[in-house]
């Protein structure tokens, strides 16, 4: 096998998706002192769509954005563009967390989806979305028997899925890995950056006000408005949504139920046409594995294959920022599990290598709260499915703000936060300790008496 020390070496550490001529040269940083009904902090997914959606419903507001950095610049251009209707991470973590609303939070998110994909039509995004189903191979013994389970489970469920043997599963695509499979129905992949830059462009194109590298470093608030205050400026907004994700600054509250993630992605050359004819793959699904350390993998438009996941890294105290972005370490482990995937295309090599940050809650999927009197609203940690429930996310703080008691902003994920996470050091440590027993937990097919734990607590990941 090729050294993956030398491979990942020579890959660009930049991110694929936004290595590109034609992106958006910066909105000009906020200065000053304006006014706006409704202040957006956060130009990713959820801080766009929610200034579009603000707009559309309502085209007399002003709304303004307040970016740190360059919109889409967060984890909303770095990832790998898995477009899936679930709202709760995937069916089986929300039948885990909230039962009694399964049906209704898979109806709102199959709502959600089909509309997301509406206004990239109306507002002409290229975006490159392309709609195929979705494969989880079972590459263990073990993950044979979780997918015969979730099978079961779906099938109790009325959810349409197909379990794959090992002959169905080298059909999807040839690997010797494969030993089964489950397909689910219809997913989006989409170009991450061009969505994110689509909707920044539809924002600004309906009136929306865009500030790049403007961050916020502190809300106030009192009776009349509230001021989102920036090093050179402040916007006094009679509402306010924080949509930062994984960052908590300039809300350290959301600290409390959202923790930084690191999850890294190699992404190949073109592969030649005998290549593609060498992996299959010919429906262009979007694949994963069917562990609880997982790959996700996909073909772009010029059959370049993106390969992210698996080593996830929390570091101490919410540690963030571009250190964490090129941990070769990771990249090393993806490189060698990719060649180990796909032996056929040894000698391919990888153009680039990034990581972003996933903002996770322990209960694996987005949390909503509210401040100064319901005129502020923040939501985040979507875990690794944002980008079509960040789509959710905006649209239910809307309803917050706007003190709207919808379907949507009634449901228990919206109206209950999930456990937070202790303090350091004991954050630090509780995350290490879930991390090495859910890789245990992949080997032996075992919870362990620390999995059990977090269960009987509420807490924790059913993929
Ligand atoms: C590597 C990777 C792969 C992923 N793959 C997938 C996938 O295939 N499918 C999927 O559904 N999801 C995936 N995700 C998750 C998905 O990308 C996110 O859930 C989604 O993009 C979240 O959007 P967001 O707008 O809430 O957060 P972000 O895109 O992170 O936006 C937050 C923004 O807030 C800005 N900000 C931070 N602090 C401040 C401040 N003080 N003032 C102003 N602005 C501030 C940041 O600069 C950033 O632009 C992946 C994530 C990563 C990192």
């Amino acid at each position: 096998m090729s050294d993956p020390s030398t491979l990942v070496a020579a890959a660009k550490p930049a991110v694929f998706w936004t290595d590109r001529a034609d992106a958006p040269t910066p909105a000009e940083p906020l200065h000053g002192s304006f006014s706006s009904d409704l202040c957006i902090v956060g130009g990713g997914f959820t801080g766009l769509w929610a200034a579009l959606q603000a707009l559309e419903d309502n085209p007399g507001r002003s709304v303004v954005v307040l970016e740190a950095d360059v919109c889409g610049s967060g984890a909303s251009s770095r990832n790998g563009g898995f477009c899936d209707p679930s709202l709760t991470h995937g069916f089986l973590n929300g039948l885990k967390h909230w039962p009694a609303e399964i049906h209704t939070l898979e109806r709102l998110g199959r709502q959600n989806f089909d509309d997301l994909l509406d206004s990239i039509d109306r507002f002409a995004i290229h975006a490159d979305v392309q709609r195929v189903d979705e494969v989880s191979f079972a590459t263990s013994e073990t993950q044979l028997e979780w997918q015969q389970e979730e099978s079961e489970t779906l099938t109790a469920h009325g959810i349409e899925h197909t379990l794959l043997d090992q002959r169905a599963a080298h059909a999807v695509a040839h690997s010797p890995t494969y030993l089964g499979g489950l397909t689910s129905s219809d997913i989006a992949l989409v170009d991450p950056a061009r969505l994110a830059w689509g909707l920044r462009r539809a924002v600004q194109r309906i009136g929306g006000v865009i500030h790049d590298h403007s961050r916020v470093t502190q809300i106030d608030a009192d009776e009349q408005r509230i001021r989102v205050g920036t090093d050179h400026g402040a916007i006094h907004a009679q509402r306010v949504i924080v949509a930062t994700n994984a960052w908590a600054e300039p809300l350290r509250h959301m600290r409390r139920y959202i923790v930084p993630v690191y999850d890294h992605v190699l992404m190949t050359e073109p592969l030649s046409a005998a290549q593609m004819a060498d992996i299959g793959w010919s429906g262009r699904e979007g694949l994963a594995d069917a562990g609880n350390q997982f790959h996700y993998y996909r073909l772009t438009a010029d059959d370049r294959i993106l390969w992210g996941g698996y080593d996830a890294n929390y570091h101490w105290n919410n540690g963030m920022g571009p250190d964490y972005e090129q941990r070769t370490e990771s990249h090393e482990l993806l490189a060698r599990h990719f060649f180990e995937t796909f032996p056929q295309l040894e000698g391919l090599r990888f153009s680039h290598r990034w990581a972003g940050p996933i903002g996770t809650t322990t209960k694996f999927a987005a949390t909503f709260g509210t401040k100064h009197g319901d005129r502020l609203a923040w939501v985040g940690g979507y875990t690794g499915l944002g980008v079509a429930a960040s789509r959710f996310g905006a649209g239910v703080a809307l309803d917050l703000v706007d003190g709207l008691a919808t379907e949507r902003s009634m449901i228990e994920m919206v109206r209950r936060r999930p456990m937070p996470f202790p303090p350091e050091p004991l954050r630090s440590l509780a995350i290490r300790t879930t991390r090495n027993a859910l890789a245990k937990q992949d080997q032996t097919g075992e919870s362990g008496p620390w999995l059990r734990l977090l269960d009987s607590m509420g807490v924790g990941f059913d993929s």
